[in-house]
């Protein structure tokens, strides 16, 4: 049963992402950022890691970037890529920081990397880490997205300390 749910999954994978997989094969598939994996281990702690280069998830309400709520902006842990800004962030209960937008390009979404992406991954544009994944029941006044990201994969910078 369990080899039927995946083949039924990986069909569905293959048929929604096929347009997007043929366009992204046109374009070199390096990132700005790319290292060995074995650099990342050696720049990363264990658990930026396990989330940014394993597709790993943290903890619900573990990192300290739930509770931030001065104005600001959120990079990616490994490459420093703008990520989101605290303006577009929101308490979604969830105990990941969650946000209804990223920055213009900041993310990508879904399978093209070596981590084996699903199709609502969310990952930097720059490195291809993996960020968390994206959900259709943000706020609904704004984007109706829902961006939850594991705070270990980002660092937040206050505005004026940039
Ligand atoms: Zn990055």
């Amino acid at each position: 049963m369990k080899n039927v749910l995946l083949a039924f999954f990986a069909m569905i994978l293959i048929g929604c992402n096929s347009n997007a997989q043929k366009k992204q094969s046109s374009q070199t598939p390096q990132y700005k950022v790319s290292k060995t994996e074995a650099e990342w281990k050696s720049e990363l702690t264990p658990a930026q890691f396990t989330v940014l280069r394993k597709a790993g998830t943290e903890r619900p309400f573990s990192s300290d970037l739930n509770k931030i709520k001065e104005p600001g902006t959120f990079v990616c842990a490994a490459c420093g890529n703008e990520l989101y800004l605290t303006k577009h962030k929101f308490e979604s209960g969830t105990g990941w920081p969650s946000f209804d937008r990223p920055l213009e390009g900041a993310v990508a979404y879904g399978a093209d990397s070596k981590l084996g992406f699903e199709r609502d991954e969310v990952h930097c544009a720059d490195c291809g880490g993996h960020l968390g994944h994206l959900f259709d029941d943000g706020p609904r006044e704004t984007t109706g997205k829902r961006h939850c990201i594991n705070g270990v994969a980002m660092k937040f910078i206050p505005d004026g300390k940039k």
